[in-house]
């Protein structure tokens, strides 16, 4: 696992950082992995208002799909 902080690709706000597992493109956040929220918890980012995931499930846990396009990544 390694950390990534997303960003908000319309205003570059960083929205999570969050624990990754394994590689390719990030798809979906599950929820207990999202080490930092700085967003207000309503899958929008806290700036532009912009809305970058769903409200989803994955193997049973709750998780953020992503939007694609909405958000972009750094180690
Ligand atoms: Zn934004």
């Amino acid at each position: 696992m390694y950390l990534l902080k997303v960003y908000c690709a319309n205003c570059q706000t960083l929205l999570y950082k969050y624990q990754k597992e394994g590689p390719g493109f990030l798809i979906k956040c599950y929820k207990d992995r999202i080490q930092e929220d700085y967003t207000n918890g309503d899958l929008k980012c806290p700036k532009c208002g912009e809305k970058f995931a769903r409200d989803a499930m994955y193997q049973r846990k709750p998780a953020n799909k992503i939007i694609r396009a909405k958000v972009y990544v750094r180690r």
